[in-house]
């Protein structure tokens, strides 16, 4: 990509794909298809301007009821690519970049993974799972007492052992 370093107001653009890699330490989300790119960039004379956009399909499990399921995301931003080292007086959207090659693949993954919910739901309907039996209460009515939904009951119940719990509560 560095045949538009020196004419100004040339365009290109870019169709590839990029690889999303498991976070380290982080087994909930997988990309199991690299993100779809496409990118203009611009020559402004001392800088080329990206923008970008891309799509993915993030692999996630959900909070409440543990199923694995998709998210597609997707997403556009612009970068500015400068030569040189960084500088104190840069914004925030300014990458720089030394030699014949800017990589856009960096600014793809961190513009995907802050679209990924931190507590992933695969629907925001999810009954999750009994804390009492562990049935996904999404494909099934389990016959627990749907009164005590908090697991900490369960515990206390367990602890308690002995004492009959069919309570009568109604
Ligand atoms: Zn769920
Ligand atoms: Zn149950």
């Amino acid at each position: 990509m560095n045949e538009l370093k020196q004419e100004v107001g040339l365009q290109a653009s870019y169709r590839f794909e990029c690889e999303i890699p498991r976070q380290p330490g982080d087994d909930t989300v997988v990309f199991a298809e690299p993100a779809k790119v496409e990118a203009v960039l611009t020559s402004t004379g001392d800088s080329i301007l990206a923008d970008v956009s891309a799509k993915a399909t993030a692999g996630l499990r959900c909070g409440r009821c543990l199923e694995a399921f998709d998210l597609p995301v997707k997403t556009q931003f612009r970068v500015e690519f400068r030569e040189g080292a960084d500088s104190q007086a840069d914004e925030n959207e300014v990458v720089r970049y030394s030699g014949d090659y800017i990589d856009l693949s960096d600014e793809v993954r961190q513009n995907i993974m802050v679209l990924l919910p931190i507590k992933p739901l695969c629907d925001e309907a999810c009954k999750g799972l009994c804390p009492r039996c562990g049935a996904n209460l999404n494909t099934r009515q389990c016959a627990c007492d749907s009164s005590l939904q908090d697991v900490r009951w369960s515990v206390l119940e367990r602890l308690g052992a002995g004492r009959k719990d069919q309570g009568s509560e109604s």
